[in-house]
């Protein structure tokens, strides 16, 4: 096996002023960025924590008892975040996705699903409120969460094989508690549920009609993701992803599938419903097919960066601006000013950078501004 060179780093110093333009930028609702794509969907990092070391995440080898996690002090509290996620949706951000880390690492997170749900959009709607858990806490958290006002949750597993699941997320946890949690957000309403589940050739690639099997005609819709490059420690090889299209011919094979309209613009899985009716799977195709041009989505870090793309090294500082007293208006102006400069397409553009290039630096962890 090739040796990983895994560089212990700590890109989260490396930050861009958030700056107030001369000219106010109103929220009007109707923002465009440079390539004419609008901001509808918020990512929310509630915390850089969590219980699991998926390798391809977390992997132990950095993030490890001396890792230096965000003080508390540093972190946005709820109500910032709301201040900045009212500005957002002032936008039109319509979607808000908790992630983290693991977002039910975070204490009280009732109390901020409470305060975004109150929010509406620019026409007057409720927003669309959802969580990404790797769902080891959601048996005992679902009924609150439901209550707080969230409509949804996705959760994520790598596979139904108890010994792949515990090498997977690298502390031993056993998947009957994630498939318990899967349960409990049924039973809760916080339906219809997404799993996510990452795809490492090589790895859990067996898993892939196990887990198709045990989700048909449950109405629980499985994801399969690309193995990504995203961060700088996960040590990512090409050779261990496995192409979307070739998940597609496995399941195919076995379990006849035929393809159907994406839900929405800016959608970025692929849907295949299954022949005889029994439900539908999607595909992410990160990394073999490019989806940035309708790409909607800004990222809010745990400690109120906003970055424009997964795949950025660098975030704009937020949290200053706040903590310095901006008005509303001017917080509206610095989000408006920045997604109006982006041109962010890494996706796109990854077939002719050199590898482990991202946009020209080390690019941020995935557990520090969510999926
Ligand atoms: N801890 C939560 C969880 O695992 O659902 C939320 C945060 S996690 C960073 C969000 C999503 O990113 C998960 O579905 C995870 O599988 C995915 N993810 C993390 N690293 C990835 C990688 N290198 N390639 C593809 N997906 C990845
Ligand atoms: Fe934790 Fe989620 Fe990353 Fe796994 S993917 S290490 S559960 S943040
Ligand atoms: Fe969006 Fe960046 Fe992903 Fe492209 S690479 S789809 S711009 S997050």
């Amino acid at each position: 096996m090739a040796e990983r060179i895994i560089p212990i780093v700590d890109r989260r110093a490396s930050t861009l002023a958030a700056g107030v333009p001369a000219q106010p930028i109103p929220a009007s609702g109707l923002l465009g960025d440079q390539l004419g794509r609008p901001l509808r969907d918020l990512r929310i990092s509630v915390t850089d924590r969590c219980n699991f070391r998926c390798s391809y995440c977390m992997p132990k080898e950095v993030f490890d008892k001396d890792y230096p996690y965000l003080p508390h002090a540093d972190l946005l509290s709820f109500e910032e975040i709301t201040r900045l996620a009212r500005q957002f949706v002032a936008h039109g951000v319509r979607k808000i996705r908790l992630t983290g880390g693991e977002p039910l690492l975070r204490k009280n997170i009732e109390v901020l699903i409470e305060q975004l749900a109150a929010l509406r959009t620019v026409d007057g709607e409720p927003l669309d409120i959802t969580l990404t858990t790797n769902g080891s806490l959601l048996a005992r958290k679902a009924q609150a969460l439901k209550a707080a006002g969230l409509q949804r949750v996705t959760v994520s597993l790598d596979g139904l094989d108890d010994a792949v699941f515990r090498q997977m997320n690298d502390v031993d946890f056993p998947v009957a508690e994630v498939l318990k949690g899967i349960d409990a957000a049924r039973a809760a309403g916080l339906g219809p549920i997404k799993v996510n589940m990452v795809v490492k050739r090589g790895t859990n690639e067996h898993e892939i009609l196990p887990m198709a099997r045990h989700f048909q005609g449950t109405g629980t819709v499985l994801r399969f993701i690309e193995y990504m490059d995203v961060g700088a420690t996960n040590g990512w090889r090409m050779d261990e992803v496995l192409p979307s299209a070739e998940v597609v011919q496995r399941i195919h094979a076995q379990l006849p599938l035929v393809q159907l309209d994406p839900s929405a613009p800016g959608e970025t899985a692929e849907r295949w419903g299954y022949k005889d009716g029994s439900g539908e799977i999607g595909v992410i195709s990160s990394v073999t097919q490019a989806f940035c041009g309708d790409c909607n989505r800004a990222r809010l870090s745990t400690e109120g960066q906003l970055y424009l793309c997964l795949f950025a090294s660098q975030g704009h500082d937020l949290k200053a601006l706040l903590r310095a007293g901006a008005s509303d208006a001017d917080i509206a102006s610095a989000i408006g000013h920045i997604w109006q400069g982006r041109k962010d397409q890494y996706s796109q553009l990854r077939a002719s950078l050199p590898a482990d290039s991202g946009s020209g630096a080390r690019r941020v962890e995935m557990s520090y501004i969510g999926g």
